[in-house]
Order: C-alpha cells, then structure tokens, then sequence
C-alpha cells in the first residue's frame, strides 16, 4: 500500500505482514528512499514453523526464523521501521489511506502481578509469554501442539521462567466474564478433558494465520479470500499492492512470496513517483521491459 497515514505518521508505503513477501517488500521499499513501515503480529510468518528449510536459494539449510529474522535486519539496515502490531482496518481517503492497527502486547503493563493467559506456538506468542512472565504475576501459555516450533533459544529461556506455565495439547473452548476476563475454559485436544483457569488477562498471539478481510471492501477477492492481482502484483485498487501466500499464487513457498514482494514493492515506487509527478529511476538492469 502506498502514501497511507497512521495516527502517528505519514508514510510512503506501509506494509502488512513482517513475513517472506513483507520484508522482502520492505528491503526494496526502503532502498528505493520510500519512507516505510511494516506492521506485524510477528516476524517470518508460517515460515517459523519450520526449523528446516532447505529450498531457499543461498541457504543449504536453515531454520524458517533465522530466514525471516535476516531478512528483517535486512530491510531495517535500509531504513525500514518494524512494529509488532496487528492491523484491524485500511480505508481509502483520497489518494491516501489510513490505516488502523493495534498492539497486542502493549497492554500488558496492566496486567501488573496479574494472572494472564497467552494463546499461540509460535514465536510471537514466545515472544509475549517471555515479555508477560516480567510483567503478569502468573503466565499461562496454551498451545495446541506437544512441542514448540520456535526459535530454540526462545523456548529454553521460557521454559526456565517460574511464573510460566505451559498447556500443551490444549486450546481455549471458554473466556469467562462480564465487564472484564474472569477466567478461561482449557480443552485437552487428546483427551477432551477441560481444565478452568482464573486469570484476568487473555492474550492471543496467533501471528501466521493471514487475514485479508480488512482490505475485503477495498480490492477483489476469490471466494478463497485470496487477493486478486495484476503480474505487477497491484490490486483493484489503485495503490494497494498484495503479494506472497495471501493472493492467488498457486504455489505458496518463500521465495516466490519474496520475489512477489519484490516486484510488489517496486511497482509501488513506480506508482508513487507517477502519483508525485516525479520522474522514477529505471529500476531495471537493461533488458526487455513492458
Ligand atoms: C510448517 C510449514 C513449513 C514450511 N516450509 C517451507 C519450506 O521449507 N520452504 C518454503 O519455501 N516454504 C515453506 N513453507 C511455506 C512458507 O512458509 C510460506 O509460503 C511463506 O511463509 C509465505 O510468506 P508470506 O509473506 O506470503 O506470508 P505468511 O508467511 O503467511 O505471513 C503473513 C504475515 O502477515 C502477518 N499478518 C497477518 N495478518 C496480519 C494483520 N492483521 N496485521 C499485521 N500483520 C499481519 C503475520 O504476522 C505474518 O508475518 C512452509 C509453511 C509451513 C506452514
């Protein structure tokens, strides 16, 4: 998305997403001087599920996050600024769109020597935990699967915090409460047995699951909810670009999101420059072009 505003700030290009297509879109954002954003509930996406990955070009093996986090320094060397939030709204007004995010985590310092539970696998949901377990007076983490996909390093260090339990198995079915969270219902996805949690903070850190429905009133869609784009990966609308696992591409690997990012990034700076009535620098290195 290009020339998009935040509470905070004006930006050239704001991007959804800290995962291949996002940050790749991010290093070439930035390097063309476009002032860039990325927002995102995590970084690599559904490619730090993997601790091998041994078909990216330049890497013979290695983990889906250490990937996505070279990428990440990548793109901020140039420039780019990352912020772990979640976006809930893009809206167009005039040539520019405003787009709506929160941060899940910033609200934790409220739950000062509270008990909270934080929902997810991956290292976003680490993430939380480690930050809550300084905070929360009690740390619940619920997770579906029996064993952690996330970085090693990350689990280790959670799992040696006191406060800290985890669930594994588990997934919420019930939160509890009126006004305010009282409490959660835990089901053991093994044995279906349920466990009752008092807690007074729940937090959902479920990062690589892709929503595109805040863009839904904006750009065409299948009835798969994949975003429809042109080989410049620019949508039906004017200045909002989509790229990687989220739009029609019938294969979903990290490279070709990364290279989606690419060329996304690119044509943005073009529709920028036009959008400016500034001429663009040929992005090419020679070569057919049309
Ligand atoms: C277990 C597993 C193993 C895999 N192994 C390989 C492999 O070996 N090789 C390979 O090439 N591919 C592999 N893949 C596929 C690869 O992970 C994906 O193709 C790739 O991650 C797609 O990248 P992406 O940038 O398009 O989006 P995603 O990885 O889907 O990431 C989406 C990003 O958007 C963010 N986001 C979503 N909604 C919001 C929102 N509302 N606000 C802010 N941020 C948001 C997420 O936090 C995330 O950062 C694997 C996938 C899985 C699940």
């Amino acid at each position: 998305m290009t020339e998009l505003t935040t509470d905070q700030a004006l930006y050239d290009v704001i991007i959804v997403g800290g995962a291949s297509a996002g940050l790749t879109a991010a290093l070439y954002a930035s390097r063309r001087a476009l002032k860039t954003l990325v927002l995102t509930k995590d970084i690599g996406g559904q490619l730090s599920l993997t601790n091998d990955v041994e078909n990216y070009p330049g890497f013979e093996q290695v983990g889906g996050f250490e990937l996505a986090d070279k990428m990440k320094k990548q793109a901020e060397k140039f420039g780019a600024v990352i912020k772990f939030e979640t976006v809930t709204a893009v809206d167009k007004q005039g040539e520019q769109f405003l787009v709506t995010s929160y941060c899940a985590t910033c609200d934790m310092p409220l739950f000062r020597q509270k008990r909270v539970v934080v929902v997810g696998g991956g290292n976003s949901a680490i993430d939380a935990a480690l930050y809550a377990t300084d905070i929360a007076s009690e740390v619940h983490l619920i997770h579906r699967r029996n064993e952690f996909r996330g970085e090693a390093v990350l689990v280790e260090r959670l799992k040696s915090k006191p406060n800290l339990t985890i669930h594994y198995n588990s997934t919420i079915t019930q939160i509890h409460g009126q006004e305010r969270v009282s409490g959660v219902t835990l089901q053991n996805i093994e044995d279906q047995s349920l466990t009752e949690l008092s807690v007074e903070g729940v937090f959902i850190e479920i990062g690589y699951v892709v929503k595109s429905e805040f863009v839904a009133h904006l750009v065409q869609m299948t009835e798969r909810h994949e975003i429809v784009t042109n080989r410049h990966y620019s949508t039906s609308c004017p200045g909002i670009f989509a790229a990687g696992d989220l739009t029609t591409t019938p294969f979903k690997q990290a490279v070709i999101s990364a290279g989606e990012g690419c060329v996304a990034a690119l044509a943005a700076y073009e529709y920028i420059m036009k959008q400016t009535g500034r001429q663009a620098i040929n992005v090419d290195w020679g070569g057919a072009r049309g």
